[in-house]
Protein backbone atom coordinates (compact mmCIF):
# COMPACT_ATOMS: atom_id res chain seq x y z
CA UNK A 1 0.00 0.00 0.00
CA UNK A 2 1.49 3.75 -1.00
CA UNK A 3 0.97 6.28 1.22
CA UNK A 4 -1.41 8.99 0.48
CA UNK A 5 0.98 11.98 -1.38
CA UNK A 6 1.54 15.17 0.57
CA UNK A 7 0.07 17.37 -1.90
CA UNK A 8 -3.61 15.74 -1.26
CA UNK A 9 -3.29 16.27 2.88
CA UNK A 10 -1.66 19.67 2.47
CA UNK A 11 -3.38 22.42 5.03
CA UNK A 12 -5.00 24.74 2.76
CA UNK A 13 -3.49 27.92 4.99
CA UNK A 14 0.44 27.76 5.43
CA UNK A 15 0.00 27.57 9.15
CA UNK A 16 2.35 24.76 10.52
CA UNK A 17 0.94 21.32 10.49
CA UNK A 18 0.93 21.59 14.80
CA UNK A 19 -0.64 24.63 15.49
CA UNK A 20 -3.56 24.81 18.06
CA UNK A 21 -6.84 22.50 16.89
CA UNK A 22 -9.16 25.82 15.62
CA UNK A 23 -11.65 26.96 18.13
CA UNK A 24 -15.36 26.10 17.17
CA UNK A 25 -17.69 28.05 15.74
CA UNK A 26 -21.58 28.42 14.46
CA UNK A 27 -19.94 30.44 11.56
CA UNK A 28 -18.29 26.74 10.38
CA UNK A 29 -21.69 25.34 10.00
CA UNK A 30 -23.78 25.13 6.75
CA UNK A 31 -26.43 28.23 8.25
CA UNK A 32 -29.84 25.96 7.32
CA UNK A 33 -30.85 26.05 10.47
CA UNK A 34 -31.79 29.18 12.69
CA UNK A 35 -29.85 28.02 15.47
CA UNK A 36 -30.54 29.50 19.13
CA UNK A 37 -27.30 30.69 20.48
CA UNK A 38 -26.66 27.70 23.61
CA UNK A 39 -24.84 24.48 23.27
CA UNK A 40 -25.70 21.36 25.39
CA UNK A 41 -23.10 19.30 26.76
CA UNK A 42 -25.49 17.05 28.87
CA UNK A 43 -29.13 15.24 29.25
CA UNK A 44 -30.70 13.90 32.10
CA UNK A 45 -34.25 12.70 31.56
CA UNK A 46 -36.98 15.72 30.96
CA UNK A 47 -33.48 17.72 31.22
CA UNK A 48 -30.57 19.41 29.10
CA UNK A 49 -27.75 21.49 30.57
CA UNK A 50 -25.93 23.43 28.73
CA UNK A 51 -21.89 24.04 28.62
CA UNK A 52 -22.44 26.98 31.21
CA UNK A 53 -24.65 24.78 33.41
CA UNK A 54 -27.83 26.26 32.87
CA UNK A 55 -30.96 23.67 32.82
CA UNK A 56 -33.70 23.81 30.37
CA UNK A 57 -36.62 21.56 30.63
CA UNK A 58 -36.44 19.79 27.24
CA UNK A 59 -40.53 19.66 26.05
CA UNK A 60 -39.22 19.86 22.29
CA UNK A 61 -37.66 16.29 22.67
CA UNK A 62 -34.80 17.25 19.71
CA UNK A 63 -38.70 17.37 17.82
CA UNK A 64 -39.96 14.43 19.29
CA UNK A 65 -37.19 12.32 19.05
CA UNK A 66 -36.11 11.58 22.61
CA UNK A 67 -39.26 9.98 23.50
CA UNK A 68 -37.67 8.50 26.21
CA UNK A 69 -35.79 11.38 28.10
CA UNK A 70 -31.71 11.70 28.05
CA UNK A 71 -29.55 9.21 28.57
CA UNK A 72 -31.98 7.04 29.57
CA UNK A 73 -30.20 4.46 31.76
CA UNK A 74 -32.02 1.21 29.65
CA UNK A 75 -30.55 2.82 26.43
CA UNK A 76 -27.15 4.13 27.56
CA UNK A 77 -26.74 0.26 28.63
CA UNK A 78 -28.27 -1.35 25.21
CA UNK A 79 -25.78 1.17 23.37
CA UNK A 80 -22.60 0.72 25.34
CA UNK A 81 -22.42 -2.79 25.34
CA UNK A 82 -22.99 -2.59 21.32
CA UNK A 83 -20.47 0.12 21.44
CA UNK A 84 -17.78 -2.65 22.59
CA UNK A 85 -18.64 -4.94 20.42
CA UNK A 86 -19.30 -3.72 16.82
CA UNK A 87 -20.27 -0.67 15.41
CA UNK A 88 -20.88 -1.12 11.94
CA UNK A 89 -21.69 -4.18 9.86
CA UNK A 90 -22.74 -3.58 6.13
CA UNK A 91 -26.19 -5.13 5.09
CA UNK A 92 -24.66 -7.65 2.45
CA UNK A 93 -24.60 -9.80 5.92
CA UNK A 94 -27.19 -10.31 8.96
CA UNK A 95 -27.39 -7.73 11.30
CA UNK A 96 -28.53 -9.53 14.45
CA UNK A 97 -29.93 -6.51 15.90
CA UNK A 98 -31.59 -5.35 13.17
CA UNK A 99 -34.15 -8.88 13.15
CA UNK A 100 -34.44 -8.50 16.76
CA UNK A 101 -36.18 -5.04 16.19
CA UNK A 102 -38.15 -6.16 13.25
CA UNK A 103 -39.82 -9.48 14.99
CA UNK A 104 -40.51 -7.09 18.09
CA UNK A 105 -42.21 -4.95 15.28
CA UNK A 106 -43.65 -7.17 13.73
CA UNK A 107 -44.87 -9.30 16.96
CA UNK A 108 -46.34 -5.19 18.09
CA UNK A 109 -47.90 -3.93 14.33
CA UNK A 110 -49.81 -4.83 11.05
CA UNK A 111 -46.32 -5.50 9.78
CA UNK A 112 -44.74 -8.68 8.20
CA UNK A 113 -41.43 -7.16 7.40
CA UNK A 114 -39.13 -3.64 7.90
CA UNK A 115 -36.68 -2.25 6.06
CA UNK A 116 -33.87 -0.14 7.95
CA UNK A 117 -32.74 2.87 6.98
CA UNK A 118 -31.20 6.53 9.11
CA UNK A 119 -34.15 8.94 9.15
CA UNK A 120 -37.35 10.20 8.57
CA UNK A 121 -36.91 11.51 4.91
CA UNK A 122 -35.70 8.31 3.89
CA UNK A 123 -38.17 5.88 6.12
CA UNK A 124 -40.55 7.97 3.31
CA UNK A 125 -39.06 7.75 0.46
CA UNK A 126 -38.82 3.98 1.15
CA UNK A 127 -42.68 3.54 1.43
CA UNK A 128 -43.12 5.85 -1.67
CA UNK A 129 -40.65 3.64 -3.62
CA UNK A 130 -41.99 0.41 -1.94
CA UNK A 131 -45.68 1.30 -3.63
CA UNK A 132 -44.47 2.21 -6.75
CA UNK A 133 -42.44 -1.47 -6.83
CA UNK A 134 -46.12 -3.13 -5.37
CA UNK A 135 -47.67 -1.62 -8.85
CA UNK A 136 -44.50 -2.82 -10.88
CA UNK A 137 -44.33 -6.36 -9.69
CA UNK A 138 -48.06 -6.28 -10.59
CA UNK A 139 -47.65 -5.20 -14.00
CA UNK A 140 -48.99 -1.77 -13.06
CA UNK A 141 -45.40 -0.05 -13.25
CA UNK A 142 -47.86 3.30 -14.44
CA UNK A 143 -49.00 3.18 -11.03
CA UNK A 144 -46.54 5.10 -9.48
CA UNK A 145 -48.54 8.53 -8.51
CA UNK A 146 -48.59 9.04 -5.08
CA UNK A 147 -51.66 11.62 -3.46
CA UNK A 148 -50.65 13.35 -0.28
CA UNK A 149 -51.95 16.36 1.76
CA UNK A 150 -51.56 20.33 2.49
CA UNK A 151 -50.02 21.14 5.22
CA UNK A 152 -48.06 17.75 5.47
CA UNK A 153 -44.24 17.22 6.45
CA UNK A 154 -42.41 14.13 5.05
CA UNK A 155 -38.89 15.31 5.31
CA UNK A 156 -36.47 17.41 3.23
CA UNK A 157 -34.92 15.33 0.15
CA UNK A 158 -36.22 16.26 -3.14
CA UNK A 159 -38.85 13.83 -3.19
CA UNK A 160 -40.17 14.14 0.17
CA UNK A 161 -40.88 18.45 -0.02
CA UNK A 162 -42.15 17.46 -3.66
CA UNK A 163 -44.61 14.59 -1.65
CA UNK A 164 -45.37 17.39 0.88
CA UNK A 165 -45.79 20.94 -1.71
CA UNK A 166 -44.77 23.28 1.12
CA UNK A 167 -43.66 26.30 -1.54
CA UNK A 168 -40.99 27.41 1.58
CA UNK A 169 -39.56 23.90 1.09
CA UNK A 170 -39.55 23.90 -2.24
CA UNK A 171 -38.47 27.53 -3.46
CA UNK A 172 -34.80 27.48 -5.23
CA UNK A 173 -34.60 23.76 -5.99
CA UNK A 174 -36.13 23.55 -9.41
CA UNK A 175 -39.04 21.87 -10.70
CA UNK A 176 -40.07 19.47 -7.70
CA UNK A 177 -39.99 15.84 -8.05
CA UNK A 178 -42.77 14.44 -10.37
CA UNK A 179 -45.29 11.53 -8.64
CA UNK A 180 -46.80 13.60 -6.14
CA UNK A 181 -50.44 15.00 -6.05
CA UNK A 182 -51.43 17.49 -3.18
CA UNK A 183 -54.70 17.52 -2.28
CA UNK A 184 -56.54 19.21 0.51
CA UNK A 185 -56.73 17.59 4.03
CA UNK A 186 -60.06 16.23 5.13
CA UNK A 187 -61.67 16.55 1.80
CA UNK A 188 -62.89 12.54 1.15
CA UNK A 189 -64.47 13.34 -2.05
CA UNK A 190 -61.38 15.74 -3.37
CA UNK A 191 -59.05 13.27 -2.42
CA UNK A 192 -61.11 10.74 -4.51
CA UNK A 193 -61.35 12.75 -7.48
CA UNK A 194 -57.54 13.30 -7.84
CA UNK A 195 -57.37 9.42 -7.99
CA UNK A 196 -56.35 8.47 -11.55
CA UNK A 197 -54.91 5.37 -13.95
CA UNK A 198 -52.11 6.33 -12.49
CA UNK A 199 -52.01 6.95 -8.82
CA UNK A 200 -50.89 3.95 -6.66
CA UNK A 201 -50.88 5.41 -3.17
CA UNK A 202 -51.97 7.61 -0.80
CA UNK A 203 -49.46 8.94 1.77
CA UNK A 204 -50.75 10.74 5.01
CA UNK A 205 -49.60 11.23 8.96
CA UNK A 206 -52.26 10.53 11.08
CA UNK A 207 -51.33 13.42 13.33
CA UNK A 208 -49.87 16.19 11.28
CA UNK A 209 -46.74 17.74 13.54
CA UNK A 210 -45.17 20.12 11.31
CA UNK A 211 -48.79 21.47 10.94
CA UNK A 212 -49.50 21.58 14.07
CA UNK A 213 -50.84 18.43 15.95
CA UNK A 214 -53.66 18.51 13.16
CA UNK A 215 -55.28 14.76 14.16
CA UNK A 216 -56.98 13.37 11.32
CA UNK A 217 -60.95 12.48 12.40
CA UNK A 218 -60.60 8.31 12.79
CA UNK A 219 -63.11 8.25 10.39
CA UNK A 220 -61.20 10.64 7.49
CA UNK A 221 -58.35 7.87 8.20
CA UNK A 222 -60.95 5.06 8.12
CA UNK A 223 -62.54 6.61 4.67
CA UNK A 224 -58.94 6.75 3.05
CA UNK A 225 -58.67 3.39 4.10
CA UNK A 226 -61.83 2.50 2.53
CA UNK A 227 -60.92 4.38 -0.54
CA UNK A 228 -57.82 2.65 -1.12
CA UNK A 229 -59.28 -0.80 -0.64
CA UNK A 230 -61.78 -0.05 -3.52
CA UNK A 231 -59.25 1.38 -6.13
CA UNK A 232 -56.32 -0.50 -5.24
CA UNK A 233 -53.78 1.44 -4.02
CA UNK A 234 -51.56 1.13 -0.90
CA UNK A 235 -52.29 3.53 1.90
CA UNK A 236 -48.90 4.60 3.71
CA UNK A 237 -48.90 6.25 7.29
CA UNK A 238 -46.14 8.69 7.90
CA UNK A 239 -45.71 7.72 11.43
CA UNK A 240 -42.00 9.18 11.69
CA UNK A 241 -43.54 11.55 14.82
CA UNK A 242 -46.67 10.11 15.91
CA UNK A 243 -45.07 6.77 16.74
CA UNK A 244 -43.16 4.83 19.25
CA UNK A 245 -45.66 5.88 21.92
CA UNK A 246 -46.24 9.81 21.39
CA UNK A 247 -50.27 9.58 21.15
CA UNK A 248 -50.64 7.61 23.59
CA UNK A 249 -50.89 4.06 21.32
CA UNK A 250 -47.79 2.61 19.65
CA UNK A 251 -48.79 4.20 16.97
CA UNK A 252 -51.58 6.87 16.29
CA UNK A 253 -53.61 4.92 13.44
CA UNK A 254 -54.43 2.47 16.19
CA UNK A 255 -56.90 5.33 17.89
CA UNK A 256 -58.70 4.67 14.37
CA UNK A 257 -58.96 1.08 14.56
CA UNK A 258 -57.21 0.68 11.06
CA UNK A 259 -54.12 -0.59 9.66
CA UNK A 260 -51.83 0.86 6.96
CA UNK A 261 -49.90 -1.34 4.03
CA UNK A 262 -47.07 0.60 4.79
CA UNK A 263 -45.71 2.81 7.15
CA UNK A 264 -42.52 4.89 7.79
CA UNK A 265 -41.34 5.54 11.27
CA UNK A 266 -38.11 6.97 12.65
CA UNK A 267 -37.41 9.63 15.58
CA UNK A 268 -38.83 8.00 18.77
CA UNK A 269 -37.64 4.19 17.46
CA UNK A 270 -33.93 5.39 18.36
CA UNK A 271 -34.43 7.21 21.48
CA UNK A 272 -31.86 9.36 20.22
CA UNK A 273 -30.03 7.66 17.62
CA UNK A 274 -30.39 7.91 14.16
CA UNK A 275 -32.91 5.32 12.79
CA UNK A 276 -35.63 4.89 10.51
CA UNK A 277 -37.76 2.08 9.31
CA UNK A 278 -39.85 0.87 6.71
CA UNK A 279 -42.93 -1.37 7.83
CA UNK A 280 -45.14 -3.37 5.33
CA UNK A 281 -46.69 -6.27 4.55
CA UNK A 282 -45.84 -8.90 2.47
CA UNK A 283 -48.11 -8.22 0.26
CA UNK A 284 -47.33 -4.35 -0.15
CA UNK A 285 -43.57 -5.36 -0.01
CA UNK A 286 -43.88 -8.11 -2.59
CA UNK A 287 -41.96 -5.70 -5.52
CA UNK A 288 -39.30 -5.04 -2.65
CA UNK A 289 -36.46 -8.08 -4.30
CA UNK A 290 -32.44 -8.14 -3.73
CA UNK A 291 -31.68 -4.73 -5.12
CA UNK A 292 -34.12 -2.32 -5.23
CA UNK A 293 -33.64 -0.98 -2.59
CA UNK A 294 -30.45 -0.24 0.58
CA UNK A 295 -28.90 1.80 2.75
CA UNK A 296 -25.31 1.54 3.90
CA UNK A 297 -25.61 2.56 7.24
CA UNK A 298 -30.14 1.68 7.94
CA UNK A 299 -30.13 -0.40 11.08
CA UNK A 300 -26.60 -0.97 11.79
CA UNK A 301 -25.24 -2.86 15.02
CA UNK A 302 -25.64 0.37 17.22
CA UNK A 303 -29.06 1.61 15.82
CA UNK A 304 -30.34 -1.83 16.24
CA UNK A 305 -29.36 -2.31 19.89
CA UNK A 306 -31.03 1.36 21.04
CA UNK A 307 -34.31 0.48 18.70
CA UNK A 308 -34.22 -3.38 20.26
CA UNK A 309 -34.19 -1.58 23.75
CA UNK A 310 -36.67 0.98 22.70
CA UNK A 311 -39.21 -1.25 21.01
CA UNK A 312 -38.84 -3.75 24.18
CA UNK A 313 -39.30 -0.94 26.69
CA UNK A 314 -42.87 0.37 24.99
CA UNK A 315 -43.98 -3.22 25.03
CA UNK A 316 -45.76 -3.62 28.70
CA UNK A 317 -47.61 -0.30 27.30
CA UNK A 318 -46.38 1.43 30.03
CA UNK A 319 -45.11 4.69 28.28
CA UNK A 320 -48.23 4.86 26.03
CA UNK A 321 -50.35 5.26 29.81
CA UNK A 322 -47.81 8.13 31.00
CA UNK A 323 -48.08 10.07 27.09
CA UNK A 324 -52.46 9.91 27.85
CA UNK A 325 -51.57 11.03 31.97
CA UNK A 326 -49.13 13.57 30.21
CA UNK A 327 -52.28 14.86 28.05
CA UNK A 328 -54.63 15.17 30.51
CA UNK A 329 -52.08 17.42 32.52
CA UNK A 330 -51.95 19.40 29.35
CA UNK A 331 -55.22 19.62 28.85
CA UNK A 332 -55.64 20.96 32.54
CA UNK A 333 -52.79 23.35 32.45
CA UNK A 334 -53.35 25.16 29.20
CA UNK A 335 -57.29 24.81 28.44
CA UNK A 336 -57.47 27.68 31.04
CA UNK A 337 -55.08 29.59 28.98
CA UNK A 338 -57.95 30.26 25.98
CA UNK A 339 -59.07 33.34 25.86
CA UNK A 340 -55.69 34.22 27.78
CA UNK A 341 -53.27 34.68 25.04
CA UNK A 342 -53.87 31.44 23.89
CA UNK A 343 -56.41 30.68 20.35
CA UNK A 344 -56.37 27.16 20.09
CA UNK A 345 -54.94 24.35 21.60
CA UNK A 346 -54.51 20.54 20.30
CA UNK A 347 -53.68 17.48 22.43
CA UNK A 348 -52.95 14.06 21.61
CA UNK A 349 -51.06 11.77 24.55
CA UNK A 350 -47.91 13.87 24.65
CA UNK A 351 -48.25 16.14 22.32
CA UNK A 352 -49.96 20.12 21.99
CA UNK A 353 -50.31 22.14 18.94
CA UNK A 354 -50.88 25.46 20.97
CA UNK A 355 -52.09 28.84 18.67
CA UNK A 356 -50.89 31.75 20.66
CA UNK A 357 -53.13 35.34 19.66
CA UNK A 358 -51.22 36.61 16.97
CA UNK A 359 -51.53 39.90 17.86
CA UNK A 360 -49.83 39.10 21.05
CA UNK A 361 -46.49 37.02 19.07
CA UNK A 362 -45.27 34.08 16.66
CA UNK A 363 -44.57 30.99 17.66
CA UNK A 364 -41.18 32.08 17.32
CA UNK A 365 -41.54 34.71 19.63
CA UNK A 366 -43.37 32.29 22.20
CA UNK A 367 -40.64 29.78 21.73
CA UNK A 368 -37.92 32.31 22.62
CA UNK A 369 -39.80 33.49 25.62
CA UNK A 370 -40.23 30.34 26.76
CA UNK A 371 -36.51 29.69 26.63
CA UNK A 372 -35.84 32.41 28.66
CA UNK A 373 -37.62 30.78 31.44
CA UNK A 374 -35.57 27.59 30.39
CA UNK A 375 -38.46 25.85 28.75
CA UNK A 376 -37.61 24.31 25.08
CA UNK A 377 -40.64 24.00 22.60
CA UNK A 378 -40.62 23.94 18.73
CA UNK A 379 -42.91 27.01 16.68
CA UNK A 380 -44.27 25.00 13.87
CA UNK A 381 -45.42 28.29 11.53
CA UNK A 382 -47.20 31.55 11.95
CA UNK A 383 -48.39 31.90 15.63
CA UNK A 384 -48.44 28.42 16.61
CA UNK A 385 -45.98 25.80 18.21
CA UNK A 386 -45.60 22.64 19.37
CA UNK A 387 -44.81 20.89 22.93
CA UNK A 388 -43.33 17.04 22.78
CA UNK A 389 -42.78 16.26 26.25
CA UNK A 390 -40.44 12.88 26.92
CA UNK A 391 -42.83 9.98 28.21
CA UNK A 392 -40.69 10.33 31.44
CA UNK A 393 -41.59 13.61 32.23
CA UNK A 394 -42.56 14.17 35.52
CA UNK A 395 -46.12 15.55 36.67
CA UNK A 396 -43.89 18.13 37.77
CA UNK A 397 -42.04 18.75 34.64
CA UNK A 398 -45.26 19.29 33.27
CA UNK A 399 -46.83 21.69 35.51
CA UNK A 400 -43.62 23.74 35.19
CA UNK A 401 -44.13 24.19 31.68
CA UNK A 402 -47.47 25.20 31.98
CA UNK A 403 -46.69 27.93 34.60
CA UNK A 404 -44.00 29.12 32.22
CA UNK A 405 -46.00 29.41 29.40
CA UNK A 406 -48.80 31.56 31.54
CA UNK A 407 -46.19 33.75 32.63
CA UNK A 408 -44.90 34.69 29.08
CA UNK A 409 -48.88 35.01 28.03
CA UNK A 410 -48.98 37.46 30.95
CA UNK A 411 -45.70 38.97 30.64
CA UNK A 412 -47.13 39.75 26.57
N1 LIG B 1 -42.14 12.85 8.44
C1 LIG B 1 -42.61 13.54 9.49
C2 LIG B 1 -44.05 13.43 9.85
C3 LIG B 1 -41.76 14.35 10.24
O1 LIG B 1 -42.23 15.04 11.29
C4 LIG B 1 -40.40 14.43 9.88
C5 LIG B 1 -39.47 15.30 10.64
O2 LIG B 1 -39.83 16.14 11.41
C6 LIG B 1 -39.96 13.70 8.77
C7 LIG B 1 -40.85 12.92 8.07
C8 LIG B 1 -38.52 13.77 8.34
O3 LIG B 1 -37.72 13.16 9.25
P1 LIG B 1 -36.13 13.41 9.23
O4 LIG B 1 -35.89 14.81 9.61
O5 LIG B 1 -35.60 12.40 10.20
O6 LIG B 1 -35.68 13.13 7.85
Amino acid sequence: MTAPETASIAPKTDKPMSAPAPQPSSAAVMPTYARANVVFERGEGSWLISTTGERYLDFGSGVAVNALGHAHPKLVAALTEQASKLWHCSNLYRVAGQEQVAARLIEATFADTVFFCNSGAEACEGAIKLARRYHYANGHPERWRTITFKGAFHGRTLATIAAARNPKHLEGFGEPADGFDSVTLGDLEATEAAIGPNTGAIMVEPVQGEGGVNALPPAWLKGLRELCDRHGLLLILDEVQTGVGRTGKLFAHEWAGITPDAMAIAKGIGGGFPLGAVLATKEAAKGMVAGTHGSTFGGNPLASAVGAEVVAMLETGEFQQRAVEIGALLEEGLRPLIGEGLQGLRIRGAWAGVDVDPLLMTGRQMCEALMHRSVLAKDTHGSTLRFAPPLVASDDDVRLMVDAVRDVLRAG
